[in-house]
C-alpha cells in the first residue's frame, strides 16, 4: 500500500518572526516519540496526570496539527487535537516547555445543498462542496434508505446540515438533518433525531448495534469529551466508559467486525481495536491479556471472547475502558449501545413529526430556488486516495 507519507505542510505566514505549519500526524507515532523528535523534555508526558496521558493515547494518526515557529525555526507552541473540543497545547514558560489542555474554537455553520444527480450521490455532492466529510456521511445516513443504483440522471436530492468551522475550514464530524432523495416523483426522506436516523415513517435505520463488552460490577468512569474540573482547573475529557471488573474478566467483541490493533498503547496499555461497519471502530483498554488467536486482521464475532480485564498501562485498578469512534471521533459508547426500540411512540413520535415537518417544508422550498453550494477549500488528489469511500 502506497502510503502518502509526504506531508501536507501548509505555511501560513503570521508575522515576519513566526509562521504556523500544519501538519499531519504519522502513523505509529506517540506523544512520547514526537517530545523526542522536537527535541522536547520527555519530562511533560511523565509529569502529567493519569488521564492526560490516557488522552496522549487518543491522538490520531492523519490528525492536523499545528506548530508555530520563531525567526530562528525554533519551536515556539505546539497544538494537537484530542477528540473534536480539547487540544493539547506545548508552550514555553520560562525556559521551560509545559502542556496544558484547551478547548478547540469553533463555530457551527448551518448549510444547505440541492444538487440534480448526475453520476452518484456521493460524486456529486463532492463536486458541489468538495466536502468528503459530507459526502460519507451522506452514504453512511442513506445506507438502507433507497438504492442508489435505481437513481436517474436529473433525479433531485436536497441536504440541510450543520458542520462546524475552524479557522476558516470544515472541521470534526458533521450532522445532516435531513436528506432527501427525489426518485420517480418520490420524496424519500432521512432524519436525524435523538442522536438516530430516521425514515419518514419514524422508523429508526438499521445501524451498528453493540453489545456490552463484559459482565462488570459498576461503571467508574462515564464518556465526557470536555468537561472543567473546577478543584484542578484544568479541562478534562474522558473518551470511553470505564467497566469495573476482577482481573481475568473476559472481554468480548461488541460487535462483528475485524480486528486491527492488538499491543500496548501509551497510557491504555494492552489495548485491542476492531473495526465494524459504518465507519465505527471499538477499542479495548488495560488489559491483561489477550486471547489466544487474537491478532490483527482477524474476524471477529459479536461476544467473541477477544481479552481479559487488567491493570495495564495508566490504571488505577482492574477495569476495561471502552471506547467508541465513528470515522475517528470518539462519541459515547452508551449512545450505541442500547437495548433494541420499537419505533417512535407517544411524546417523542409528536416531536418527531413536528420537527420533520418544518425540516419537509425547507426542502420544498429549496427545490424551488438555487442554492449556491458552499465549496470547500483544499481540494486535492492526495486527499481522495486516503478515503477510499465511493
Ligand atoms: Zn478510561
Amino acid at each position: 500500500m502506497v502510503k502518502m507519507f509526504c506531508l501536507l505542510v501548509i505555511f501560513f505566514s503570521f508575522a515576519h518572526s513566526t509562521y504556523l505549519e500544519e501538519q499531519k500526524w504519522p502513523k505509529g507515532e506517540t506523544f512520547l516519540t514526537f517530545l523526542e523528535k522536537n527535541s522536547l523534555p520527555s519530562s511533560i508526558y511523565y509529569t502529567l496526570d493519569k488521564e492526560e496521558q490516557e488522552l496522549a493515547a487518543e491522538i490520531v494518526a492523519g490528525v492536523k496539527y499545528h506548530k508555530l515557529k520563531g525567526e530562528d525555526n525554533q519551536l515556539e507552541q505546539v497544538l494537537i487535537p484530542i477528540g473534536e473540543e480539547l487540544q493539547m497545547h506545548l508552550y514555553k514558560n520560562g525556559d521551560k516547555f509545559v502542556m496544558e489542555i484547551i478547548p478547540v474554537i469553533f463555530q457551527e455553520e448551518n448549510l444547505s445543498l440541492s444538487v440534480d444527480i448526475q453520476n452518484s450521490p456521493y460524486v456529486d455532492i463532492l463536486k458541489a462542496t468538495n466536502n468528503y466529510t459530507l459526502a460519507n456521511e451522506f452514504v453512511q445516513s442513506f445506507r438502507d434508505g433507497v438504492n442508489f443504483r435505481n437513481l436517474q440522471k436529473g433525479d433531485k436530492l436536497v441536504l440541510f446540515y450543520k458542520q462546524r468551522v475552524r479557522l476558516g475550514k470544515q472541521y470534526g464530524s458533521l450532522k445532516i438533518d435531513v436528506s432527501m432523495i427525489e426518485t420517480a416523483h418520490k420524496k424519500n426522506y432521512i432524519f436525524f433525531f435523538k442522536e438516530s436516523y430516521y425514515d419518514q415513517s419514524g422508523k429508526e435505520l438499521e445501524r451498528l448495534l453493540l453489545g456490552t463488552p463484559l459482565t462488570y460490577t459498576r461503571i467508574s468512569s462515564e464518556f465526557t469529551s470536555k468537561r472543567w474540573h473546577p478543584i484542578l482547573q484544568k479541562y478534562r475529557a474522558h473518551l470511553g466508559i470505564d467497566y469495573a471488573a476482577g482481573i481475568g474478566t473476559q472481554v468480548k467483541s461488541a460487535g462483528d467486525g475485524k480486528i486491527t490493533f492488538v499491543g500496548i498503547k501509551g497510557g491504555y496499555g494492552n489495548t485491542i481495536m476492531v473495526n465494524h461497519t459504518s465507519g465505527y471502530t471499538t477499542l479495548y483498554a488495560h488489559l491483561n491479556n489477550f486471547a489466544r488467536n487474537t491478532i490483527s486482521g482477524k474476524n471477529v464475532k459479536k461476544g467473541e471472547l477477544i481479552g481479559y480485564v487488567g491493570n495495564t498501562g495508566l490504571s488505577s485498578g482492574p477495569h476495561l475502558h471502552f471506547g467508541l469512534y465513528r470515522n475517528e471521533t470518539a462519541i459515547n459508547p452508551s449512545s450505541v449501545i442500547k437495548i433494541e426500540k420499537n419505533g417512535l411512540s407517544g411524546k417523542d413520535m409528536k416531536d418527531f413529526q413536528a420537527y420533520t415537518q418544518s425540516l419537509k417544508q425547507k426542502v420544498e422550498i429549496a427545490l424551488k430556488s438555487t442554492i449556491e453550494p458552499k465549496k470547500e477549500e483544499n481540494f486535492n488528489l492526495t486527499h481522495t486516495l486516503e478515503k477510499p469511500y465511493m
